[in-house]
């Protein structure tokens, strides 16, 4: 087996975010191992969910306002991480047909202009070259297009990418279509899929293993080329039971490093 690549993706980052959180991370967690953090610039209120909501701590919302997180984002990336945008403000909003519908999907153009803008002006600032899409969905012609401004793009296959593959979309299909290279995809150059992600609902709920887990990230890496693995980082604030997710992220990163290059998702495109 070919050793790949897997990027850790840490998702959700704002400017109300925990900084001594972040730093925690980073010592007992990451160790010195890239990260892609995928931080939000004008995160609207309670768009993250309760929990992440009940550990906010007081100051602007922007991750790009001055403040301890914007100096964390400046140090990590000087250290080899990435800083991927996500999102503008991470809320769903209205669509025409009725049902709320993730930030960037049915995206009309001032929204898509705004977004441009931001991805132009935190390329100057932080170097990035990576979107997120909130709830890792995106209007694919306009992801598209910004592979066409030299922009990555991380987010989940669609049920349609899978199914022209080939392939069927229940899990077995759809883990199936992540171990495809990406030049084996049809119209996804610079645009990498979601692996896993880990919450504390899915170490819950899944009955997987750290191995089973990190088996499954480093097929993908292995035989498509990379894979990604992505957390948030309000699974990790402290409190009942979060002890047994960092022990779990902790191994899991461990059989990852021994298994695969750990690199940030703006270095898949060379490879
Ligand atoms: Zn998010």
């Amino acid at each position: 087996m070919t050793m790949g690549a897997v990027a850790i993706r840490l998702d959700d980052i704002h400017g109300r975010t925990p900084v001594e959180l972040l730093h925690c991370l980073a010592r007992e967690l990451w160790r010195g191992k890239p990260v892609t953090y995928a931080a939000i610039p004008y995160a609207a209120p309670l768009s993250l969910g309760p929990t992440a909501t009940t550990a906010e701590r007081p100051g602007p919302r922007s991750a790009r306002r001055d403040g301890p997180v914007l100096e964390l984002l400046h140090a990590v990336r000087r250290e080899g991480s990435d800083i991927a945008l996500h999102g503008l403000t991470h809320a769903d909003h209205k669509s025409s047909a009725g049902p709320a519908v993730p930030e960037l999907v049915a995206i009309r153009p001032r929204r898509a202009e705004a977004l441009i803008s931001a991805l132009d002006t935190w390329r100057d600032e932080f170097g990035t070259r990576v979107l997120v899409p909130p709830h890792n969905a995106i209007d694919l012609d306009f992801a598209q297009s910004l592979v066409a401004r030299g922009y990555v793009v991380s987010r989940s296959i669609t049920d349609g990418e899978v199914a022209e593959l080939g392939l069927d979309t229940t899990p077995d299909g759809r883990a199936a279509s992540k171990l495809i290279p990406p030049n084996g995809r049809p119209s996804s150059r610079s645009q990498y899929f979601q692996t896993i992600s880990v919450s504390r609902r899915y170490i819950d709920t899944s009955k997987r293993t750290p191995t089973g887990t990190a088996g499954t990230l480093l097929r993908a890496a292995s035989e498509a080329g990379n894979a990604t693995l992505t957390l948030h980082w309000w699974d990790f604030v402290p409190r009942s039971g979060s002890g047994h997710v960092w022990a779990y992220v902790s191994e899991l990163l461990l059989l990852l490093s021994q298994g695969a290059e750990l690199v940030p998702i703006s270095t898949f495109d060379a490879g």
